[in-house]
């Protein structure tokens, strides 16, 4: 087997041994890196210089019997997380050359542990979108069928993943940009808990749905990578002061019992029938580990896109006010006045979908429709938080599709917003509940990888990966890399 396909865990016990250096590493996943970005575009900067650097001492912590289970291994940052002295683009224009003066407490608490950083993954701009074809830096392709969006916002770290251009990423998501690319790439992507991990150098996008996570080839990885970057942060007002479990230690418990809801609202005329096939397949797997099956509704659910397209772009009009070219970020040439800065920097800096969510946030925020939009919207939110509560009283994990269709051709949907919005349908939920959720690969649909998505109550992380690995220990989907990147 080549070392590229290894897991994390792999690589780790792999760098223990001495099999190879991490120097050696870093060195291979950016040769990879470099060969596949004509064809990918999976990065936006690569940081081979700081990554040799930071190789290089975790083999002497590695040398010294000193470091955690992840030293030396090569990782990729979303761009969305601030890196001291590596720029953080966010996939905007409006970002290009800016370098923060700091790292996010997620890149300094995987620094801490020992990671290396080897670029930063391209993703939409300002993480709005699903199929990474906003990015100021070009789309990213699929490395199954490169005709093909990844998935956004975090298409990037999906790709880079499937492709094993790295064993892991870090990844945002705020209506799914964790669950919904590791669906259409075929990895494993856990959105933890709202309030889990640090957002304190996260590029806000919705503060009150956005939450950092990780992108990875298995469950058991992405256990290792959460321990890692999980944990209350006094920079950060709404993470949690909870203690972080050891996610790997529940990662075998038996899943005879376990009550698994097949949401009602999950299974509707949207999901395309041979994706559907492979989750019903999926859920067989559990039955023959001993699991219960059992349909439970959420009648509140099918509001869930809506709700989500007033409340996302309510806080990002507001988050986004401060690019005003006058801080930091993107400054027009020759203003003749403030107004003029403030239009021309706004009007050149920002994409088109971008400006969009900025105009429906401030419509639905202004006088006369706040009440109408965005206080309806909040209710509703609660009606929805409501309907998962009452579930997660009947049931341990909710499992269903994580997307309605697998992976679709780059240009397919970009001309209708409201389509590409949908395909959020099966996510947006748990990001309205603050809810943690993992998708893991089940099969393919004409060569096409199928995501299946495993949503727990608050704090359930333990629960939901332990209900991925187990899958993982009977199936061998998470082993597929496509061909052009064996
Ligand atoms: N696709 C959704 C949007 O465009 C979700 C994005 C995300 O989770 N960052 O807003």
């Amino acid at each position: 087997m080549s070392i590229h396909s290894s897991t994390l865990a792999e690589l780790a016990a792999g760098l223990r041994k001495k099999a190879y250096s991490s120097v050696e590493l870093a060195k291979l996943y950016l040769d990879r890196i470099e060969s596949s970005q004509s064809g990918l575009n999976a990065f936006i900067s690569i940081t081979r210089e700081e990554a040799l650097a930071a190789a290089a001492e975790a083999d002497r912590r590695l040398a010294a019997g000193e470091g955690g289970p992840l030293t030396g291994v090569p990782i990729a940052h979303k761009d969305i997380f601030c890196t001291d002295g590596v720029r953080t683009t966010c996939g905007s224009r409006m970002l290009e050359n800016f370098v923060s003066p700091y790292d996010a407490t997620v890149v300094s608490k995987l620094k801490a542990a020992g990671t290396v950083m080897v670029g930063k993954t391209n993703m939409d701009e300002f993480a709005m979108g699903s199929s990474n074809e906003s990015s100021y830096f070009g789309p990213v392709r699929n490395p199954w069928n490169t005709a093909l969006v990844p998935g956004g916002s975090s298409g990037g770290s999906a790709a880079a993943v499937a492709a094993r251009l790295v064993p892991a990423a870090t990844a945002t998501d705020t209506g799914g940009s964790i669950r919904q690319p590791a669906a259409l790439c075929g990895v494993t992507g856990l959105k933890p808990t709202y309030g889990r991990v640090s957002r304190y150098g996260m590029v806000a996008f919705a503060s009150s749905l956005d939450q950092g996570g990780v992108i990875a080839a298995t469950a058991e990885d992405a256990a290792l990578m959460l321990g890692a970057m999980a944990g209350f942060d006094p920079n950060d007002s709404t993470s949690v002061d909870r203690p972080v479990p050891d996610y790997t230690a529940t990662l075998n418990d038996s899943v005879k019992g376990l009550r698994i809801g097949l949401l009602k609202e999950f299974f509707d005329k949207g999901l395309d029938p041979s994706c559907e096939a492979r989750i019903r397949e999926a859920l067989g797997v559990y039955e023959k580990l001993g699991a219960q099956l059992r349909e439970v509704s959420l009648p509140s659910l099918p509001l869930s896109v809506p709700t989500y397209y007033v409340v996302a772009p309510a806080e990002a009009s507001s988050n986004l006010a401060r690019y005003d070219g006058v801080r930091f970020g993107y400054r027009c040439e020759n203003p003749k006045d403030l107004m003029d800065l403030y239009c021309r920097t706004r009007g050149e800096g920002f994409g088109a979908e971008v400006k969009r969510r900025i105009m429906t946030g401030t419509y639905v925020l202004s006088a006369g429709y706040y009440d109408a939009y965005y206080l309806k919207a909040q209710k509703v939110r609660q009606l929805i938080n409501r309907d998962f509560e009452r579930a997660f009283a009947e049931v341990d994990v909710l499992i269903g599709p994580t997307t309605p269709t697998p992976a679709f051709p780059i240009g397919a949907k970009i001309d209708d917003p409201v389509t590409m919005y949908l395909n959020d349908i099966y996510t947006i939920g748990a990001n309205l509940a603050g809810l943690p959720g993992v998708s893991i690969p089940c099969g393919f649909v004409q060569g096409l990888p199928v995501g299946l998505q495993i949503v727990g109550p608050h704090f359930g992380e333990a629960r939901v990966l332990n209900v991925a690995h187990v899958y993982q220990r009977e199936t061998d989907w998470h082993r597929h890399v496509p061909d052009a990147f064996k």
